[in-house]
């Protein structure tokens, strides 16, 4: 899986041993992504007597979570006015809220452990391209004054928008929100819960998980036997058996500009501490760096977890020049695609197998898992734990995602509905660049 070439902190080599032997531990984690990392440290935390083991089938961050944009912010599920037919207001302003608390566990994570992500505070821009996607904006605004959550989405009229955001039709502001380097965070949050014991075996991949008095994991080297294990593969549970099912994994692109020049970066400044997001599923999005970089994302959704190179670096050139004139020229330093999994409702898994309460899962964020992931990590820890069960009638607490369809014509029916989504995702006011996918080609490519 690695291979990647991000800006984010250097990816380096698997350097932490494999599973080796027969080892024993309370608590197994497998995967070494967000999910699985926030777990364990959360664990630590409440009850630092606990063996808690991750096994990683590549390295930390190898998967999703070294390879995102790093836009922190609140939502989960649908939009608000459709959550709110479709759950009823109490469910859709708890789902809101749950995700505000996401955010917020974020950075009380970043605070409490002295994590140096380059983290930046602020909000996040939502503008709609056109007059249909400026009216679903205020259809959301009117749900979150319904719902009691003004504050929290603020609508933002065509004359009110920033100066780099003018040729946009109105906007979406949500709060609390920051950006940051999510390679580095995971990475850190793994150092973090090493200090409190914590044992990760890299390069060890699950191949399944035997059931008997204890659960017994097995990997070609070895085997860890545990009281609990925590499945939080995310994207890549099509190969694990004890993976919750519903959960689909597709692959998300995204690149980086070369340093911006100070002319470049004086139209933009905005974009330091609020992303802007194009409204639509798979729509561009951009954000700044520290060190005066355009991250972009967006643009094109494929089926399948594997492979590490974007499908169409084109798309994503076209939307940074389009964002302003003074990047008519700009090239793009690097390019590259992660997995993330969906749910057919939207809405994330979390919880516990139904037959087997010592499996627990989480996952399906559907692209907004930097601040999801990690706060489901800690959630599922605590009930672990015994030390806070929390809610339990929510609609993502739940064993598995909504039923998916199956088999070839299945697949074809997703790459045409894929190919929708990607098409209708060109960035407002610009042909794609001709641009052939190998220029941007990683050194190396995904070996799984
Ligand atoms: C290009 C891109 C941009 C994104 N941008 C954003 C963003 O700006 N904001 C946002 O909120 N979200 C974003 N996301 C989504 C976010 O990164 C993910 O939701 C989050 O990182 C998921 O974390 P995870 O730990 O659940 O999964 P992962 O990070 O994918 O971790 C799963 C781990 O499990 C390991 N694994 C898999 N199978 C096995 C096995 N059998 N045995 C052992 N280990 C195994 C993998 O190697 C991997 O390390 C983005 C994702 C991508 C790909």
């Amino acid at each position: 899986m690695s291979g990647h070439t991000t800006p984010w902190a250097a990816g380096q080599e698997a350097t932490r041993p494999r599973l080796r032997g027969r080892q024993r531990c309370d608590v197994a984690v497998i995967g070494a992504g967000l999910t699985g990392l926030s777990t364990a440290l959360e664990l630590l935390t409440v009850a630092p007597e606990l063996r808690v083991h991750v096994v990683e089938a590549d390295k930390v961050a190898a998967g999703a979570s070294g390879r995102g944009t790093g836009l922190l912010g609140p939502r989960i599920g649908p939009p608000l006015h459709i959550a709110r037919r479709r759950f009823g207001d109490e469910v859709a302003r708890a789902a809101h809220l749950w995700s505000v608390a996401a955010v917020r566990h974020v950075l009380d994570l970043v605070r409490r452990h002295r994590i140096a992500c380059d983290l930046v505070p602020g909000g996040q821009l939502v503008v709609a391209s056109d007059e249909p996607a400026a009216e679903h904006q205020l259809k959301e605004h009117r749900a979150a004054r319904m719902l009691g959550l003004p504050d929290r989405v603020e609508f933002v009229g065509r004359g009110e928008l920033p100066e780099h955001a003018v040729r946009y039709h109105s906007g979406l502001r949500y709060g609390p929100a920051a950006t940051l380097d999510p390679a580095a965070l995971t990475e850190q949050l793994a150092r973090a819960g090493e200090e409190l014991g914590l044992v990760i075996h890299e390069s060890s991949r699950v191949r399944g998980v035997r059931r008997g008095l204890l659960a017994t994991l097995l990997t070609d080297g070895g085997e860890l036997v545990a009281d609990h294990v925590v499945v939080a593969v995310n994207a890549y549970g099509g190969a694990l058996a004890e993976a919750p099912s519903g959960l689909l994994g597709v692959r998300v692109q995204a690149g980086v500009t070369q340093k911006l020049s100070d002319d470049q970066l004086a139209g933009l400044a905005g974009l330091a501490d609020e992303p802007l997001i194009e409204h639509g599923e798979a729509a561009p999005y951009f954000r700044l760096t520290p060190d005066g970089r355009l991250v972009v994302g967006g643009g094109a959704v494929e089926r399948g977890v594997h492979g590490s190179l974007a499908s169409r670096p084109g798309r994503l050139l076209a939307a940074v020049r389009a964002l302003s004139p003074s990047l008519a020229g700009i090239t793009l330093d690097a390019t590259w695609a992660g997995p993330i999994a969906v749910t057919r409702d939207g809405l994330p898994v979390l919880g516990e197998h139904r037959k087997d309460p010592w499996l627990h899962h989480a996952g399906g964020c559907n692209g907004h898992g930097l601040a999801l992931s990690t706060y489901h990590g800690a959630l599922l820890a605590r009930r672990i734990a015994g030390a806070d069960p929390g809610p339990s009638e929510l609609p993502w607490l739940r064993s598995k995602g909504p039923w998916l369809p199956r088999g070839r014509v299945a697949d074809r029916a997703l790459d045409r509905y894929l190919g929708h989504l990607t098409a209708a995702a060109a960035p407002s006011g610009a042909a794609e660049d001709p641009v052939p996918p190998d220029r941007f080609a990683p050194r190396t490519e995904d070996p799984s």
